[in-house]
């Protein structure tokens, strides 16, 4: 099947309330240019120059969310366009972002990343690491980011109820914040959970936005 029969293929099983980045990192600018031609316009990239790159050639109207882990020093590049960041795991990182988006005079979302796989190597924080960045004097004064929900990664396996448990702590570790720390901010509404492989899962436990990308462009090298 071809980028565009992919996408509308996902459209249709998922609630149209669920945001589907479609995630085109090392994909070439041909197959963006097809999603964005089949008029799905919201794309996930994961090196902050590639981003850079695609940015610069395709149009303006794309809302691009970077999905991967950010180093400091390349939150620049991107910063004046960026639409979301989905894995913000420390306060130096969020640090960094306002003072981007300070020089770019504008606001930018982020979502903070949870730790909930088994796996070592997945980045993310956990709930106490969490609380100590949003309690901390340095967080409240930082007026030009948004934290407007979390993100995870589950395991990387077959097993079902391994993910399902995995998408049901991040699902918890939400309501915990929203409750203790954003019950008045009625942007901290979103869970960015689901990939190509647990994405059906994602839906039933509550995710608000997927981020796929092999099932709609195909395997990556
Ligand atoms: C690559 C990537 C995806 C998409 O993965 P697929 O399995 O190809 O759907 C989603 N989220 C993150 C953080 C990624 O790095």
């Amino acid at each position: 099947m071809s980028i565009a029969e992919n996408i509308q293929k996902i459209k249709k099983e998922i609630p149209e309330s669920i945001t589907l980045v479609a995630v085109s990192k090392t994909k070439p600018i041909e197959d963006l240019k097809e999603a964005i031609n089949a008029n799905h316009l919201i794309l996930g990239e994961n090196k902050a120059l590639e981003l850079r790159d695609k940015h610069e050639v395709l149009p303006a109207k794309i809302q691009w969310h970077y999905i991967g882990h950010l180093q400091t020093n390349k939150v620049k590049y991107i910063a004046p366009f960026v639409h979301l960041f989905h894995a913000v795991d420390s306060l130096k990182l969020i640090k960094e972002i306002n003072k981007q988006a300070v020089i770019n005079n504008r606001t930018i979302n982020y979502l903070l990343q949870f730790h909930i796989a088994e796996e070592e190597s997945k980045f993310g924080l956990d709930l106490e690491e969490a609380k100590q960045i949003i309690e901390s004097e340095t967080y409240k004064e930082l007026k030009n980011v948004q934290c407007v929900g979390v993100m995870g990664m589950a395991t990387y396996t077959n097993n079902e109820e391994q993910i399902r448990k995995e998408f049901k702590e991040l699902k918890n570790t939400f309501n915990l914040l929203k409750e203790k720390h954003f019950s008045n901010d009625l942007n901290f509404k979103e869970i960015s959970m689901g990939m190509t492989n647990d994405y059906k899962i994602a839906i039933e436990e509550g995710t608000t936005i997927l981020r796929i990308g092999s099932l709609i462009f195909g395997e990556r090298n």
